[in-house]
């Protein structure tokens, strides 16, 4: 935007001319949603001169998709703390985290309730509120949050709702979440025909699994588990949130695989999920997660790209998107930065990276991106944790590398409870920190529902919504902006 006043004067200067009055100077106090003006880029360019015009703007604007959104990071603790009082939890004042248990350090929820200090020390201890970067390792900090979020009991429709409501809000209209789905049942049949695992005999490891992958009653127990969560979720969209059903946004699920626990687990899990896509068309993808910084997950990850090519091929080849390169020199050596994401793409076959913030250190860079364009790998980029995970921001992250190398970038929340932030303030910071124009602001909202894991017929329907949604908005903004 910077270039387009620049070149706007320079005209005005040789021409003589007036500046065209689609075209409003930021020096003007006109607000940007004065009625008249129909050219939106020309409102965005007012809208950025303060961060309250921009989440306005940007509120309301269409955002499309949220493609990298972990359910229970999600979670704000303002509503853990509803969670935890409904569950008649107790409160350990050591641990900071809910408990069944009365114990010597437990308080119970009328205690918590009134005490401010241990409500504050609680939404600290869940969330980056309580962490300044004097003051510990904020991935530290960030990755400790959530046993504590998961001790409230919160359950997975109240996430969702919760989810749901606060995206409609901020008009987005289709979400895919981070959510595991492991039925009980189905979990116990999978560990019971687990005989081992021999990396250098995957067909044998996998043999035992072959008949429960393709069983109906497996198949069923995912749609039910899927079907009881949306079921409580659409409950409380409408009775607490108020929201109509049509006015939610479409949700798909992907189920995350623990990349710093056994192997074993890992191999077992892996069959279970790409099991679990093949099962319900709600369930769209598998994705990898954990501290990607730590020993185990270093020292496991080739393994893990061999079961993962192994069982991707053996199970229908259902997509993939890793995170991957969430890595810096403060949480890792460089060396697993050589080729992190090159081979999470080419064996773990991610369509999606998650993160992707060391790609500067890959071995032929310029390689990677242009296969990155041409196969149209897409980045899930996350501003507000990279900066407390990694303590990467502003011109330290590589937003602007794959932009100019063509990678088509989405902007994402990951765990926006935890981070205290939600779509609109990852928009905000992508703005202020890569001055970003309407037209990329387009750009990369279409980029997320163009890259949705979605058959082509149920995308076409979210790229239309979208479009008309685009409309709606730019007619607004030319007739008022009220809602
Ligand atoms: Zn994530």
């Amino acid at each position: 935007m910077r270039k387009w006043i620049c070149f706007c004067c320079l005209f005005a200067a040789i021409n003589g001319c007036q500046v065209a009055p689609h075209t409003p100077s930021i020096d003007t106090d006109q607000p940007f949603w004065a009625a008249g003006d129909s050219d939106p880029a020309a409102r965005f360019a007012l809208a950025r001169r303060s961060t309250p015009e921009l989440i306005a703007f940007l509120r309301r604007m269409p955002k499309g998709a949220d493609l990298h959104n972990h359910i229970s990071g999600a979670t704000y603790s303002d509503y853990l703390i509803d969670s935890a009082r409904r569950n008649a939890k107790q409160f350990d004042t050591v641990t900071l985290a809910f408990t069944d248990e009365e114990g010597p350090d437990t308080v119970g929820m009328s205690t918590f309730d009134a005490d401010p200090e241990l409500i504050v020390a609680f939404r600290n201890a869940v969330s980056m509120r309580g962490w300044y970067p004097s003051s510990a390792s904020g991935h530290d900090h960030f990755f400790a949050t959530f046993e504590r979020i998961t001790s409230a009991g919160r359950s997975a429709g109240e996430m969702l709702a919760e989810v749901m409501a606060r995206n409609a809000y901020q008009n987005v209209q289709y979400l895919e979440m981070m959510a595991t789905t492991a039925p009980v049942e189905v979990v116990a049949k999978f560990r019971a025909a687990y005989r081992g695992l021999d990396l250098n005999n995957l067909e044998a490891s996998f043999a035992p699994f072959a008949q429960l992958t393709r069983d109906p009653e497996v198949a069923a127990a995912f749609t039910r588990e899927l079907d009881a969560w949306e079921v409580e979720a659409l409950t409380l969209l409408q009775e607490e949130h108020h929201l109509p059903p049509e006015r939610a946004p479409m949700v798909r699920y992907i189920p995350q695989l623990d990349r710093v626990g056994s192997l074993d687990r890992f191999f077992v899990a892996a069959v279970l999920f790409m099991t679990a896509v093949k099962s319900d068309e709600r369930i769209v993808a598998v994705n990898m997660v954990a501290p990607e910084g730590l020993p185990s997950a270093r020292r496991q990850f080739d393994a893990q790209m061999r079961i993962l090519d192994f069982l991707w091929g053996r199970l229908g080849e259902p997509p993939m998107t890793l995170h991957a390169g969430e890595l810096s020199l403060r949480e890792s050596p460089v060396e697993p930065m050589w080729d992190r994401i090159r081979r999470s793409i080419d064996e773990g076959h991610a369509r999606r990276i998650g993160h992707g913030t060391s790609v500067a250190w890959e071995r032929d860079l310029v390689g990677l991106l242009e296969q990155m364009r041409a196969e149209q790998v897409l980045v899930e980029v996350s501003l507000s944790s990279g900066e407390a995970i990694l303590g990467i921001a502003n011109e330290d992250h590589p937003f602007d590398l794959y932009r100019r190398a063509g990678v088509p970038l989405c902007v994402c929340t990951d765990d926006e409870g935890v981070s205290r932030s939600n779509l609109t303030m990852e928009y905000v910071a992508a703005v202020k920190r890569y001055d970003l124009g309407y037209a990329d602001l387009k750009r990369l909202v279409r980029n997320c529902i163009d890259h949705a894991f979605l058959p082509e017929e149920l995308k076409a329907v979210q790229q239309s919504e979208l479009e008309t949604r685009f409309a709606a908005f730019e007619t607004s903004l030319a007739e008022g902006f009220r809602e």
